[in-house]
């Protein structure tokens, strides 16, 4: 029996967009066989997260080794603080083997990287209707000190003008139209 091909999909927006929230709820009702890729990091864990379910979190040291080697398909240095984030080849290149429609959480840096050695990715920008409702909800987050919010909005507001470079947009005004949104994006998808 021959085997469905796997897909790589790249879904980006601004944090606080609201991404991560729709991306669960696609996982669970979109019939295409997703995978999530767990992207590597070495920010500080958010309460809550896990290593290995929502980053693979690493000390500056083990994800430097993992670059020289060589083992990422892409990673770049986000919000110029020094933080890094990465998608390693073993999240990926398996699964696309095995059939499986792998989701890439990144951000635009990364997509255009990716996109130079997967240029048929399907890509998905997913972004708050305006730059003021952005700030709103990473500041009712809570989970980052004011400093960190006005960078990351000043980040949002700059990749929300590299929107156009996706090929598919979704405005998250209402969370269930988001979600379907999306799903409708990938069941369409040949
Ligand atoms: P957060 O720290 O809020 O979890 O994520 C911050 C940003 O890093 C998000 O915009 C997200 O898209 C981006 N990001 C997460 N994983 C990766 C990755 O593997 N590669 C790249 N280039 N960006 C990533």
């Amino acid at each position: 029996m021959s085997q469905s091909p796997g897909r790589l999909v790249i879904v980006s927006g601004p944090s606080g967009a609201g991404k991560t929230s729709v991306l669960k709820r696609v996982f669970e009702t979109c019939t295409r066989p997703l995978v999530h890729s767990v992207s590597a990091t070495t920010r500080s864990p958010r309460p809550g997260e896990v290593s290995g379910r929502d980053y693979w979190f690493l000390s500056r040291e083990e994800f430097a080794a993992k670059r020289e080697a060589g083992e990422f398909l892409e990673c770049c240095e986000v919000y110029g603080r020094g933080d890094w984030y990465g998608t390693l080849l073993s999240e990926v290149t398996p699964r696309i083997a095995a059939g499986k429609w792998v989701v890439l959480e990144i951000d635009v840096q990364g997509t255009l990287k990716v996109l130079d050695r997967f240029p048929e990715a399907l890509t998905i920008f997913i972004q708050p209707e305006s730059v003021a409702e952005l700030e709103r909800r990473l500041t009712a987050r809570g989970t980052e000190k004011p400093d960190v919010v006005a960078r990351r909005v000043d980040v949002g507001r700059e990749e929300m003008r590299q929107a156009d470079r996706y090929q598919h947009r979704v405005i998250n005004r209402e969370f269930d139209r988001a979600v379907r949104d999306v799903c409708d994006i990938l069941e369409r998808d040949a």
